[in-house]
C-alpha cells in the first residue's frame, strides 16, 4: 500500500538532491488524476478528482519537519488549554457511550496530557513528538508517555480498548501507516477516534486557501467525513460516528485566526487591541463544522 509515498521515499535518500519530490497520485486511494489547488508557503496542495482528498503534493521529508516543529511556538497551544477541556469532556462522554466499562487508552499526539487528565478511571497512556510537552504529561502519567515519533512507539498487538488522534492526523506523513499500526494495536472492536479540519465546510469553501487550517508543511492532508471514511475503510475499520463538536474559543483568538498569520490584517490588529481586554477574553461557543470528529470501530479478523 503507499507505494507512492514509500516508493519515494526509497528514491529520497540521503543522497538524493535537486529540486523537491511529489507525490504522482493520491496516498489515500493511489488515484493519478490531481488537480492543483493553491501554493501555500512554497507547498502544492492539490486535491484528488477520484476520492477528492485534498494534501500536500510534496513529499515532505521528516528532516524538514522536525526543523519545521523544532520552530514551533507553543504559547498558542498553552493559551488555549482550557477552551479545549470544553471538547474534552464532550468526547469523554461520547467514548463511555460505547466503553461504559473503561478500559486502556492511548492518545496520539497527547501534549501536556491534558486530555487524559480528563479521563479519569482509563489506563492513560500517550505519545507526544515534542520532548517539552512530553515532560510534563511523564509527570501526570509517568513512563506511560512515550516521547518521540508514532512510528516508533512499540507495537503491543490488540492492547487497547481506545486510541485517539485529536489535532494530528492531519499533521501525519502516512496517514495509511498510522492507521494500520492503531488497528493492530486495537483490541477485536476497539475504538479510534480522530478529530481534524473540515475541509468541505462552507467556511473552508468561501476562504479557499486563506482557510486557517491551510498551512503546510503543519498540516499536509486536509480532510472531510468521505475521506476519512475511505482512509478508514482501507486500513480495517468501520466508521461509526461522524459529527460537529463546538468548541469554545475566546474572541481575540477568532480574530487570530481570521487574520491567517498576515500581522497586515485588520483581523490581526483587532486581535492585538483584544489582548488583556475582558472582551478579548470573553469565550465564544462556535460551531462552523470546521472541525470534524470521528469514531470508526475495528473489524472483525
Ligand atoms: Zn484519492
Amino acid at each position: 500500500m503507499l507505494d507512492t509515498v514509500t516508493g519515494a521515499q526509497t528514491e529520497t535518500g540521503s543522497s538524493s538532491v535537486g529540486p523537491a519530490r511529489m507525490h504522482g497520485a493520491c496516498p489515500i486511494c493511489a488515484g493519478a488524476a490531481l488537480k492543483h489547488l493553491w501554493q501555500v508557503n512554497g507547498y502544492s496542495i492539490a486535491r484528488c478528482q477520484n476520492c477528492s482528498l485534498v494534501f500536500v503534493e510534496n513529499i515532505v521529508t521528516p528532516e524538514e519537519l522536525n526543523a519545521h516543529y523544532s520552530a514551533w511556538d507553543t504559547s498558542y497551544a498553552d493559551d488555549n488549554t482550557d477552551c479545549l477541556t470544553y471538547y474534552y469532556e464532550i468526547l469523554r462522554g461520547l467514548i463511555e457511550s460505547r466503553y461504559p466499562q473503561r478500559g486502556k487508552i492511548l492518545d496520539v499526539g497527547c501534549s501536556a496530557g491534558q486530555f487524559l487528565e480528563v479521563m479519569k478511571g482509563w489506563d492513560c497512556h500517550g505519545n507526544e513528538i515534542s520532548p517539552p510537552f512530553a515532560t510534563i504529561a511523564q509527570q501526570r502519567f509517568g513512563d506511560s508517555i512515550v516521547t518521540g515519533l508514532f512510528e516508533d512507539y512499540p507495537l503491543q498487538e490488540e492492547y487497547f480498548d481506545v486510541i485517539t488522534l485529536q489535532d494530528v492526523f492531519d499533521h501525519l506523513r502516512d496517514p495509511i501507516a498510522v492507521l494500520n499500526k492503531c488497528n493492530s494495536m486495537l483490541k477485536p472492536g476497539g475504538l479510534i477516534v480522530i478529530k481534524v479540519h473540515n475541509i468541505s465546510c462552507l467556511y473552508a469553501k468561501v476562504m479557499g486557501s486563506g482557510f486557517y487550517a491551510v498551512m503546510p508543511p503543519t498540516h499536509l492532508f486536509y480532510y472531510d467525513k468521505g475521506t476519512l471514511e475511505l482512509a478508514l475503510g482501507k486500513t480495517g475499520f468501520q466508521m461509526v460516528d461522524s459529527r460537529f463538536i463546538a468548541h469554545l474559543l475566546r474572541l481575540r483568538i477568532i480574530f487570530y485566526r481570521l487574520a491567517s498569520g498576515s500581522r497586515q490584517s485588520l483581523f490581526f490588529r483587532i486581535s492585538r487591541w483584544l489582548e488583556g481586554r475582558w472582551l478579548g477574553e470573553a469565550k465564544i461557543k462556535k460551531n462552523l463544522h470546521d472541525i470534524i470528529t470521528v469514531m470508526a470501530v475495528k473489524n472483525p479478523a
